[in-house]
């Protein structure tokens, strides 16, 4: 699809560069020929003003006749040379318009394949739980000797697929929502923000029994949406606690460089490999190590939420991390 649009662009660009040098080089021809012309003409009323001491009379009609072929062979030069420009105007911009068309289809074609793989990757993650409550809730249809235990059991399992299936869709909303999506920003305090997003992790902080500690020495006040500052905060807090073991520290401080207000979360857990570390912010990315795991839920939508709020504020997000030792992820936002 791309190659023919590549095509079709290549055709628009160079016939416009085509247009442009043929109309210059008609009228550059048509000047050239018009003072080559005058000029002849000049020289035949000098010639014609010459005595006939210098200029033999009889010889007059074959000296014009050369001046004429002399004309007509500088009108031929000039028409050559301008054609052969041309030429190598054509193969030159043939290659230019090329590659300029490579290079605005490039984005394009980039953001179509990311569409395409977001696409493959929420229906693959939609029909699996679904494609596995059908298959559980026939085979129960086919035994006739099931309990009413057995079918509680199954309503359970399939309660607890659904609610998977909504967070997922929730997640999905959430990020097609945030497409060309523009913050309602003021003036906030950055801790309150904070201390929100913190209440919102503390039944899987004690449930876990880790210790969340959060380091403000004094309050900063930036130019943000709490609310969603919140949601990003609260979705890198919470996969803090997801990803440490039981009774480790996680904490949060707030710390100002220059003209930054950086939200550092630190936590012991895991950790993520170097090769994981880019692409953690990608949709539906999981490591190996949180993918291997089942005790780690997760569709890996947290990080591109989080990613997409972070970049609407300007800011950005950062991660250091070693595995087995645990991440920090930091989130720096202009003041
Ligand atoms: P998920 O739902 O899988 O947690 P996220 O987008 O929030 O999705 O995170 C993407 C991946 O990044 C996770 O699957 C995990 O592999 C890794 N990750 C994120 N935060 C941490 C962390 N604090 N420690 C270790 N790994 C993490």
């Amino acid at each position: 699809m791309f190659e023919k649009t590549t095509t079709r662009l290549t055709a628009l660009y160079l016939g416009i560069i085509m247009a442009i040098s043929i109309f210059f080089s008609l009228n550059l021809y048509n000047i050239l020929v018009s003072e080559l012309s005058r000029d002849f003409r000049r020289q035949g009323v000098v010639i014609d003003r010459l005595p006939d001491s210098i200029l033999p009379f009889d010889s007059r009609d074959e000296f014009t006749n050369n001046r004429l072929i002399a004309l007509q062979e500088a009108k031929s030069h000039v028409l050559g040379r301008l054609i052969l420009t041309n030429v190598i105007i054509l193969v030159g911009g043939g290659l230019l318009s090329h590659y300029l068309a490579r290079r605005t289809l490039k984005p394009i074609e980039e953001s179509h394949e990311a569409l395409e793989r977001f696409t493959a990757d929420a229906s693959h993650e939609l029909r699996t739980p679904i494609a596995a409550m059908q298959s559980e809730i026939e085979v129960s249809l086919m035994n006739p000797k099931l309990t009413l235990k057995e079918a509680k059991e199954q309503l359970q399992s399939n309660l607890e697929e659904l609610a998977r299936l909504t967070s997922l869709s929730e997640g999905l909303l959430r990020l097609a929502r945030l497409e060309n999506h523009t913050i309602d920003a003021k003036i906030s305090s950055l801790k309150s923000v904070i201390n929100k997003s913190v209440q919102q992790v503390e039944a899987t902080t004690k449930a876990k029994k880790i210790s969340l500690d959060t380091k403000i020495a004094s309050d900063i006040k930036a130019n943000v949406d709490s609310e969603g500052l919140s949601e990003a905060l609260t979705i890198i807090l919470d996969n803090a606690v997801k990803y440490s073991p039981e009774k480790s520290d996680v904490i949060v401080e707030l710390i100002k460089e220059n003209k930054t207000a950086v939200i550092n979360i630190i936590d012991k857990g895991i950790g993520i490999q170097a090769h994981d570390i880019a692409r953690i912010f990608e949709r539906f990315y999981r490591a190996d190590s949180a993918r291997s795991k089942h005790e780690y839920n997760g569709y890996g939508l947290g990080l591109s939420i989080a990613k997409d709020i972070v970049d609407l504020h300007g800011g950005e997000i950062k991660v250091s991390s070693k595995p087995d030792e645990g991440s920090t992820f930091s989130v720096r936002l202009p003041m």
